[in-house]
């Protein structure tokens, strides 16, 4: 891992008001120029030279100024990075960001600023240390895993490690099941996590959490703050129920359920279901802060089952902006709550870097 310290470094030398967010033209960059455009600052989008008409398609949300790349890997470039420098640029990191130029090369490649605490991307990444994160640290509620194929005695969901958007997964209802899926599929065991399917309705929840902040939810050190809530299409198992078949028919016609995100619909969850909301947040800021100091830092996603005894089981988290953030491009009913005027996630980051520089603490949000 690139020591925090050589970052720092870098970051001293940023002249104080001339400093610009920057992030690959993808996911949820949008959001992320026009809010730091709300708040006054400077953008750079770095692009493949084929999406640029699309950003210029959006004026508000045009990054200030384009730097051209071949290939999103080119970032890691020694070239490239120093270039990033030279313009003061602080990287918003989104999934498509780490997707493309790969977790470990962030971090152990990547010497530009970042927003956040590049500790948690091991911690996110392997869902064996997720789950020591977030059920045995800080006691959310996960469904079941099943380390044996034959101890499976529920509907369960099989995930291929390191398969995106879920790609591949699909539901068993005993080993039987599983061991003739996995066959079908030529799949190795030592590759797969079986968890038990949650029954009940997705919410993926967004937050931020600050450090330097002095509103919201109170964590250990800091505040937490719900920014929005969205439900994710994805295809095509959201749309399965239309062909009104039966899973065999289904199976005979070749149709297997897929779980890929096309988009995104806002939402807002039952006013009672807040004080969990909230709680589940904190416990995974706080614990966080035990297992990899400073703790994660910025926005972050639950993905989350809210069950018919209202238990909200958590089965993964993101430790970055999500691009569910999207459907609130200018406040979700959240943030209007919190701030009273317009607020997307993408401008709440552009105000936690204006407010860590007014308070002399920018190396307290970047990593
Ligand atoms: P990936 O990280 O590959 O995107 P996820 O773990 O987010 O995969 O799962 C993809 C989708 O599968 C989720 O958005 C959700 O619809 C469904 N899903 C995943 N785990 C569960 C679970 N334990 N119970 C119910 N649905 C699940």
């Amino acid at each position: 891992m690139i020591p925090l310290h050589i970052i720092h470094e870098h970051l001293n030398k940023y002249k104080g008001t001339d400093i610009k967010i920057g992030t690959i033209c993808s996911h949820s960059a949008l959001q992320i120029f026009a809010g730091a455009r709300e708040e006054g600052l400077r953008t750079v989008g770095i692009t493949t030279r084929d999406r640029i008409d699309t950003y210029k398609a959006f004026p508000h949300a045009c990054p200030d100024e384009f730097i051209i790349v071949d290939n999103y890997k080119d970032v890691l470039k020694a070239d490239m990075q120093n270039k990033l420098l030279l313009k003061n640029v602080i990287l918003v990191p989104h999934g498509s960001f780490v997707e493309y130029l790969g977790a470990k090369n962030i971090e152990e490649m990547l010497y530009v600023p970042m927003i956040g605490n590049r500790a948690v991307l091991e911690w996110e990444s392997d869902r064996k240390m997720e789950r020591k994160w977030l059920s045995d640290k800080a006691g959310l509620l996960m469904p079941k895993v099943f380390n044996n194929p034959k101890d499976i005695n529920c509907l369960s969901i099989v995930k291929f490690d390191g398969a995106k958007g879920g790609s591949g997964y699909f539901k068993v209802m005993n080993s039987k099941q599983f061991y003739d899926e996995a066959k079908k599929r030529g799949a190795t065991i030592e590759r797969m996590t079986i968890q038990e399917y949650v029954v009940g309705v997705r919410y993926y929840l967004h937050y931020f959490y600050s450090q330097i902040g002095d509103t919201g939810y109170k964590c250990k050190k800091g505040y937490l703050e719900l920014t929005g809530i969205d439900r994710r299409d994805e295809s095509n198992i959201d749309e399965l129920h239309r062909l009104g078949m039966t899973r065999d028919e289904m199976a005979k016609a070749g149709i297997n359920a897929t779980y890929t995100v096309t988009g995104n619909t806002g939402c807002v969850i039952r006013e009672s279901l807040l004080p969990q909301v909230l709680e589940i947040g904190r416990k995974t800021v706080d614990a966080s802060m035990d297992l990899f100091s400073p703790g994660m830092i910025g926005p972050f996603c639950l993905e989350a089952v809210v069950t018919a005894n209202l238990e909200i089981k958590v089965f993964e988290v993101s430790a970055r902006i999500v691009a569910g953030t999207n459907v609130y491009p200018k406040e979700s009913p959240y943030t209007y709550l919190s701030y009273g005027k317009p607020m997307s996630c993408g401008r709440r980051i552009a105000l936690e870097v204006r407010g860590a520089m007014k308070k002399g603490k920018l190396h307290e949000i970047v990593g």
